[in-house]
């Protein structure tokens, strides 16, 4: 019998430098799934492509009263949620998952399935941080502070994730996300049908 796969949950602020870092890891890595989010924000760019569906606030409520989506939450005024079957499909396939959620989101999915593995994406300084959204000019002024000041407010949050990753350099970053996944893989409670198995005409 196959083992079940693994949620990791990946959260980090704007500006942080997730999306390199997932994109570093997608690009050497295809033995992860990714979940696609369904979001009310418009488009901001041609790589949101890769990473959400978008839909009208009416579809997203939808979504909600149907039960679709394993969490949702209001983010800087746009709804963002992460489809449910997606995911139940790939776990129970013994596929491991990402998601990238705010922290709300993050402790809504942890709530529900406390198997799942989370990691915070830490920016080294924040004054990296504020240069490197304010280097993105596809903001307003009013919008990037009100991303900045909500920054900080999930970085306070990191405390409660199981892993901290600091994106100062890359290529270090990517390592470490690759051996946070790497090791969760040789965890006993992942492996006990593969021991019954080698076990099983002893
Ligand atoms: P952005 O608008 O910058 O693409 O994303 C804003 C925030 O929403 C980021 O922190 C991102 O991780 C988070 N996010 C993306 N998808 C989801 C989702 O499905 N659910 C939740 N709760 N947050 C999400």
């Amino acid at each position: 019998m196959k083992e079940k796969g693994r949620l990791f949950i990946i959260s980090g602020p704007s500006g942080c430098g997730k999306d390199t870092l997932l994109k570093t890891y997608f690009d050497r890595h295809e033995d992860v799934e990714f979940s696609v989010s369904t979001i009310t924000r418009p488009k901001r760019d041609k790589s949101d492509d890769e990473k959400y569906s978008f839909v009208t606030v009416g579809a997203f409520k939808e979504l909600i009263e149907q039960n679709r989506l394993l969490e949702y939450a209001e983010y800087c005024g746009n709804f963002y949620g992460t489809p449910k079957e997606p995911i139940e499909k790939w776990i129970s396939e013994g596929k491991d998952v990402l998601v990238e959620v705010e922290t709300v989101g993050a402790e809504k999915i942890k709530a529900e399935m406390p198997e799942a593995i989370s990691i915070f994406i830490l920016p080294p300084s924040v004054e990296l941080l504020k240069k490197r959204l304010s280097g993105r000019a596809t903001e307003t002024p009013e919008q990037l502070e009100k991303r900045l000041d909500k920054a900080i407010e999930e970085m306070k949050k990191s405390v409660f994730y199981d892993y901290i990753v600091v994106n100062d350099s890359l290529e270090q970053a990517a390592e470490a996300f690759e051996r946070i996944i790497l090791s969760d893989r040789q965890k006993t409670e992942r492996n006990i049908n593969f021991i019954n198995e080698v076990l099983k005409n002893a």
